[in-house]
Order: C-alpha cells, then structure tokens, then sequence
C-alpha cells in the first residue's frame, strides 16, 4: 500500500541522514585520531597446511576511539575510500607493519611476511609506490617480508593499469596477492593477464555448512588446481571450520586464514601466538 511504501521512504531517509551525520563525524575526527595513534594494527595468522606453522599475516586496521571503543573497519573503510582518507591510514598501516619486522629483525626473531591492504584510491597517482618505499627504506626492511593485497575489482576500472601496478610492485621486490578471488565477477580468463604471487580465495568459495558439497569442491579444488599451475601460491580466507580445513589440505591449498585457527588479533597476542612469547 502507499502506507508502507511511505513509511519505507522515511525509514531510509532516517538512515541516511544517520549516516551522513555519522561520516560528517568521522571527517571531523579523523587526521587527529591518526595523529593520535587511534588506528590500530591487528594480525591475522595465515596457516600453512603444509606443516600447521604460522607462515605470514595480514594486517587490518581497528579505528580504537576512546569513547566509542574498537570500531571495525567495514564502518569507516567505504566512508576514508570516498574522500580518499585511506591513503594516509593505509600509509600508517605500513608504518607499523614495517616498524614491527625491524623490531623482529632486532630482537633475532625469525619474521614471517606480512601483507597489507591498498586501496584503489593509491592508484590515482603514478608514483604512488614512492611513498611505500620511503618508509620501507627508513626502516630497512627487506622488501620480500612485504606483500600488497590488491583487489580484483580494480581490474574492471583500469585492466591496463592494473597490469603496470603490478609490475611496479615487483620491480620493487614487494610480493603481490589478489585478495577477494572469487567474491564478485572473478574472471578466471584475468588470471592469465595477472602476474599475482598469491591467489586469495574469498569465503564466498565456502558457503555450504558441513563442506562436502560436491560441487563446491569441485569449484575449488579447480581454482587451486589453476593457480597451482600458473604458479600461484593460494591462501583460502573465511575458514571456519576443521572440515574445512581437512578438505582445503586435500585440495593441496597452501595456506589458511580463518577464525578456525584465529581471529585478528593485536600484535602482542600474534607473537605469542607466532614465536611463543607474549612480548610487550
Ligand atoms: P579483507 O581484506 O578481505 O580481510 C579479511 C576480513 O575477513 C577481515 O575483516 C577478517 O577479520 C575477516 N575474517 C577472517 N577470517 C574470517 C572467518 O573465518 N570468518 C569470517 N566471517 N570473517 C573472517 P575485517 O578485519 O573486518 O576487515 C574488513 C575489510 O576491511 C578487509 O577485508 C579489507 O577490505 C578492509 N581493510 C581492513 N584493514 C584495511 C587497511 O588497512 N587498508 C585497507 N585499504 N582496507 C582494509
Ligand atoms: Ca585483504
Ligand atoms: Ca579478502
Ligand atoms: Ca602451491
């Protein structure tokens, strides 16, 4: 009826005047919440099945507010995306990863890699590596520690200039990983043009509860299969459960990374986690 259509009007009309209020907030808040150190660093552990050992780590990024408390990133992600806010996060994020692997180096620990997240947004200026390398090189990192996650849904805006970021980010020495495989119009044709290092298979591959759909099996065991030959190393994301994991080590996966085994977790808990020693 007209009732509840009008209702429905108001209904989104109310959230989105939240909404607004909401980002006008965030836009408020956010160079000093930087400045402030109230972006945070989580780890979590990707687990070669292999030998069950922790292998390497992504970084996600926790906006820690003091009066709001840990805010996730779905909430302000899409938001620092529009204005372009996520440059200087993902920068910082950097930052701290890059600081973190110079702490391991001194303190004699063995690293493991740890990827971060780059958003679409770095790519509307060329020389934006430059910026990545400064504090790599400050903190004298070797670049083989550090993997770039990139999405596919870049690929559909600019092919052509995603083929260069790549290669740009090699010529550095910098891994590169394409991160949500699978989660929207995945083109398994794009995997020939794309020279990744690591394939990341979204937890869209893994929907069914108790894991032996056959037909999703078959769907995965081919992607890995794939990425096995253009020599791809693959890293299943989402993993919730044993039965997953089982199946995902059959299928020769090389890595997990899921709540099966962790959430993100901050720094302190992935080295005890990691090297068996919660250091402060
Ligand atoms: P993503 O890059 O796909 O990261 C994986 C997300 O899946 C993380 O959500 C992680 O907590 C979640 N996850 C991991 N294991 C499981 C599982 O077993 N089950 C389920 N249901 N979820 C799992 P998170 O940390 O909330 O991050 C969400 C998204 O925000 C990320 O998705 C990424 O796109 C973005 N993001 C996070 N940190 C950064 C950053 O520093 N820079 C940029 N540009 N984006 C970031
Ligand atoms: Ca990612
Ligand atoms: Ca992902
Ligand atoms: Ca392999």
């Amino acid at each position: 009826t007209n009732d509840s259509r009008l209702f429905a009007f108001q209904f989104y009309s109310d959230l989105d005047r939240l909404k607004l209020m909401r980002e006008k907030d965030m836009e408020n808040r956010m160079q000093d919440a930087l400045n402030a150190g109230e972006f945070v660093v989580y780890l979590q552990p990707k687990l070669s099945l292999k030998d069950d050992t922790i292998s390497g780590a992504e970084a996600l990024v926790r906006w820690q507010d003091p009066e709001r408390g840990l805010i996730p990133p779905d909430e302000f992600i899409p938001f620092f995306e529009k204005n372009r806010f996520i440059v200087e996060v993902d920068l910082y994020v950097f930052d701290q990863v890059c600081s973190l692997l110079r702490r391991w180096l001194d303190e004699g620990i063995t690293p493991v890699p740890i990827s971060v997240n780059m958003s679409r947004a770095h790519l509307a200026k060329t020389d934006f590596l430059d910026a990545y390398e400064a504090i790599r090189k400050a903190y004298g990192v070797p670049p083989e520690l550090l993997e770039i996650e990139l999405t596919e849904t870049l690929v559909f805006t600019n092919p052509e200039a995603l083929f260069q970021v790549i290669d740009q980010i090699h010529r550095r020495g910098y891994r590169c990983s394409m991160d949500d495989f699978g989660s929207g119009y995945s083109s398994l044709n794009l995997l020939k043009d794309l020279r990744m290092d690591t394939l990341k298979l979204d937890r869209a591959f893994f929907t069914s509860q108790n894991a032996d759909n056959p037909r999703e099996r078959d769907v995965v065991t081919s992607v890995i299969d794939l990425a096995e030959k253009l020599s791809m190393s693959t890293v299943a994301e989402g993993v919730e459960t044993p039965a997953q994991t089982a199946f995902l080590k059959e299928a020769r996966c090389d890595m997990v990374q899921g709540y099966v085994f962790s959430r993100p977790v901050p720094i302190p808990d992935f080295e005890a986690l990691a090297f068996g020693a919660a250091d402060s």
